[in-house]
């Protein structure tokens, strides 16, 4: 459709080849302004840096594979889809490394400039179509990160770290213990031990 397009001028070729370095910017003249028109996107971009949280995140240039139905509606641009993440991180439990994925949905509109929905929202409220542009990177980063788990765990189960040595305590037997003498009470643990191997013994009888 020949006539979809709109005449040339120098900002749009600037903004094409702006396009052509972002991956995450969509030129939205194939998808035209006809409320109705429909544009599916399919593809896989590697992963800014950042995207994540304290213990959890994406590793940067790690694939974030977008499955995306651009609509245009009368105010805009609505972007329906959802993205497949890799994460890596630490189990907040026992430290161990973590390796998942997550799944997130995405739905936003994307406002025309002069459009009542932007005329109507404050700066920060709505995503804006960018003249033929619209960058997808903020909302997905958005959702993303918003769906990392602040306390993520190995396994539903972690039981953690002993807190007298250290390690994990999934990796040692369940009667894991060790023997700890209050430091309150050592001195007199010490005074009436019989026997070097009972230390915690304190229940004596000598007195
Ligand atoms: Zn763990
Ligand atoms: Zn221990």
């Amino acid at each position: 459709m020949p006539s979809a397009l709109p005449h040339r001028s120098s900002a749009a070729s600037r903004d094409a080849r702006r396009s052509t370095a972002n991956p995450w910017t969509v030129d939205l003249r194939e998808l035209g302004r006809r409320p109705g028109s429909m544009q599916e996107i399919e593809k896989s971009i590697p992963a800014p840096a950042g995207w994540r949280v304290e213990l959890i995140g994406v590793p940067e240039g790690a694939p974030v594979r977008l499955r995306l139905r651009l609509e245009s509606v009368m105010e805009g641009v609505l972007v329906t889809g959802e993205a497949d993440v890799p994460l890596v991180g630490s189990c907040a439990r026992c430290l161990e490394p973590i390796e998942d994925s997550l799944r997130v949905d995405l739905q936003e509109l994307f406002a025309y400039s002069g459009s009542t929905t932007e005329a109507t929202s404050e700066e920060d409220e709505v995503r804006r179509v960018e003249g033929d542009f619209l960058d997808l990177e903020p909302m997905v980063r958005d959702a993303v990160v918003l769906a990392l788990p602040l306390a993520p765990v190995c396994t539903d189960d972690c039981r953690g770290l002993c807190v007298d040595c250290g390690q994990r305590l999934d990796d040692l037997p369940p009667d894991h213990t060790h023997e700890v003498v209050d430091p309150r009470w050592a001195g007199l643990a010490d005074r009436f031990a019989t026997s070097p191997g009972t230390p915690g013994n304190d229940n004596s009888e000598e007195n």
